[in-house]
């Protein structure tokens, strides 16, 4: 499957350092060459359609922003390994969470990358969610839950707090520096998609309702799912799954041992 992200992509245009309009041209379905005379800076301005809740779409609305990197950030041909600032225009009140570090200067919503595959593999939930912290062994991990209806997040917390250390006794220990989860209770859809040191997760907030007990149940297997892939998959995969040629579906016959494994 091709999930064709460009397709949502409009309004493409470029300037020099004087703000000069460059000349912009659509090569293919996802991608666009700039005519540039010479060295210097170069911008380039674009919209995105993102209106798509789903764990590997963008959603933005008065409420909450998603971004899933593939689905919004264009990466210049041949400069994937370079590494960049990701500066957010956040509205009044909101915050950003995500497992990219904070740029040196600190302000709100910036953060920087080595590269586009670290800068794509950190989905950013922002707005004013709700924000659960704990350390396990002194790396601390956020659960971010945005739209928190029936969930007793606290539990929540707590039982994750519980389930770190168990696979990480698997893997004799934590790979990563920080970790967060960000949990979105949406109208329908669900599921979740695991990320080096995140993860993002979706329920069904009207799904046929099982008891409460069962409902959190489930949320704790997605995370027990998801968490075990920080390792089994993000760090151990077919090589067919990384690193990503973004143009192309990857196809792959291990998925017995990189969601089997991981559900076992
Ligand atoms: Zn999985």
């Amino acid at each position: 499957m091709i999930r064709e992200f460009a397709r949502q992509v409009d309004d493409v245009a470029a300037t020099d350092g004087s703000g000069a309009a460059l000349p912009v041209a659509k090569r293919d379905k996802l991608a666009w060459r700039v005519l540039v005379p010479a060295a210097g800076p170069l911008a380039i301005h674009y919209t995105v359609y993102a209106h798509e809740l789903t764990v590997r779409t963008s959603h933005l609305d008065t409420e909450h922003g998603l971004l899933n990197g593939t689905s919004v950030l264009m990466y210049p041909v041949g400069h994937q390994g370079e590494p960049g600032t990701l500066a957010l225009a956040l509205p009044e009140g909101w915050q950003a969470y995500t497992g990219l570090s904070p740029a040196p200067s600190g302000a709100p919503g910036w953060f920087q990358f080595s590269n586009y595959d670290e800068l794509v593999d950190c989905p950013i939930e922002m707005g004013t969610p709700a924000v659960q912290r704990f350390a396990v062994g002194g790396i601390w991990h956020e659960v971010v839950v945005t739209g928190a209806g029936s969930l007793n997040l606290s539990q929540l917390a707590a039982d994750r707090e519980r389930l770190v250390p168990q696979a990480a006794q698997v893997f004799r220990g934590l790979p990563y520096g920080r970790y967060v989860v960000l949990l979105t209770e949406a109208d329908r859809g669900g599921g979740g998609l695991e990320h080096r040191n995140s993860a993002v997760m979706m329920l069904p907030r009207f799904a046929p309702a099982p008891t409460a007990a069962e409902r959190h149940q489930r949320v704790l297997h997605l995370f027990a799912h998801e968490f075990f892939h920080a390792w089994n998959i993000k760090r151990l995969h077919p090589d067919r799954l990384g690193p990503f040629d973004y143009t192309r579906e990857a196809y792959t016959d291990n998925l017995w041992l990189a969601e089997g494994g991981t559900d076992y």
